[in-house]
């Protein structure tokens, strides 16, 4: 028996630091996971089946989350959504930590369902809403119109704040690395997260009775 994996859930207003922090951890770990979403959208030009998404036609997608196949959905500027669960499930019972860049109500979906016992959830603030902009406008990724869009999502997103195992500030990008990986690190040694550890304490027993003889 190995340990369990973490789902590692990350939220944070857009332009917080949350793909930078991620792309960071797993460099400083590779077995970390990055799970693949499926989607109902059509890929983009680069596009790769299965790397950068699920492609999933609307009804095979609705079908699977019938059946209960989806950890987490959402239904976002018409097209769904989501992260299938066989494959976390399976990272998780391998020993493998699985990591989602998800909104609050994919969070709070995750730490609903039957995979609730091994989430990690940590929420990311921004330092001010003046420096969130900042970093949305540095990042170069989109014009005006998108950016004020995404400020006006922020409040949403940093408003469900409170119901996150960890909040992080992020205002130096180092510190706040350092600190996510602690919190990883610690997580990884919850109890619930080592079943392993039963052969060891058997064991210990064993020795304990034989030293009692
Ligand atoms: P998100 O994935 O949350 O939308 P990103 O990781 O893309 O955010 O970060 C947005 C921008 O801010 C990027 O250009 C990134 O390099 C920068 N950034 C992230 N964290 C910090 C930080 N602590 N200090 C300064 N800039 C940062």
């Amino acid at each position: 028996m190995n340990r369990r994996g973490l789902l590692i859930i990350l939220s944070s207003p857009s332009g917080a630091g949350k793909s930078t922090l991620a792309r960071r951890l797993r460099e400083w770990d590779p077995s970390i996971i990055f799970s693949v979403s499926a989607t109902t959208r059509a890929p983009r030009p680069g596009e790769v089946d299965g790397e950068d998404y699920h492609f999933m036609s609307e009804a095979n997608f609705k079908r699977a989350v019938n059946n209960g196949e989806m950890l987490e959905h959402a239904h976002v500027f018409g097209n769904f959504y989501g992260s299938p669960k066989g494959p976390v499930r399976d990272a998780i019972i391998g020993g493998k930590d699985v990591l989602f860049d998800v909104d609050w109500q994919g969070a709070q979906q995750m730490t609903n369902s039957e995979l609730a016992l091994h989430t990690l959830s940590i929420f990311l603030l921004p330092p001010s809403i003046a420096e969130l902009k900042r970093r949305l406008e540095m990042r170069g990724q989109d014009g005006a119109d998108v950016i004020d869009r995404r400020m006006q999502k922020s409040w949403d997103e940093i408003s469900h704040w409170g119901s996150y195992d960890f909040v992080l500030v992020n205002e130096d990008l180092d510190a706040t690395e350092k600190r996510l990986k602690s919190i990883v690190t610690a997580a990884r040694l919850r109890r619930t997260q080592q079943p392993q550890l039963l052969d060891h304490v058997r064991r210990l027993q064993a020795e304990f009775e034989e030293g009692e003889e």
